[in-house]
């Protein structure tokens, strides 16, 4: 199942569809060109992806697909009640690993 190893340890899938980790964005200039109906898997393709790690919140963004090399982004501060480095989330609610 595919994925990519973050910083902190966690491999982060994105095998899983839907994939609680993926999220999936589109410029406004992007978007400003769809009008009328729209076709669902047309949108899909003109959109990027970014996997948030659910362990250190790291963001991993695919500007060009998942065959490209993902930009690294990291909150500047941690969570509330949160230790740098620390993970965000109790154990018991973190992902469990890919089957
Ligand atoms: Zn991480």
């Amino acid at each position: 199942m595919p994925g990519l190893d973050c910083r902190c340890g966690h491999r982060i899938s994105y095998g899983r569809i839907p994939c609680p980790d993926e999220w999936l964005f589109i410029s406004d200039v992007d978007y400003d060109g769809v009008t009328g109906a729209v076709d669902a898997e047309e949108l899909y393709k003109k959109m990027n992806s970014f996997l948030r790690c659910p362990q250190c919140r790291r963001v991993w963004i695919f500007w060009r697909g998942f065959q490209s090399e993902a930009e690294e982004f990291l909150p500047a501060s941690p969570a509330a009640g949160v230790q740098a480095g620390a993970p965000t989330l109790p154990p018991d609610q973190l992902d469990s690993p890919p089957e």
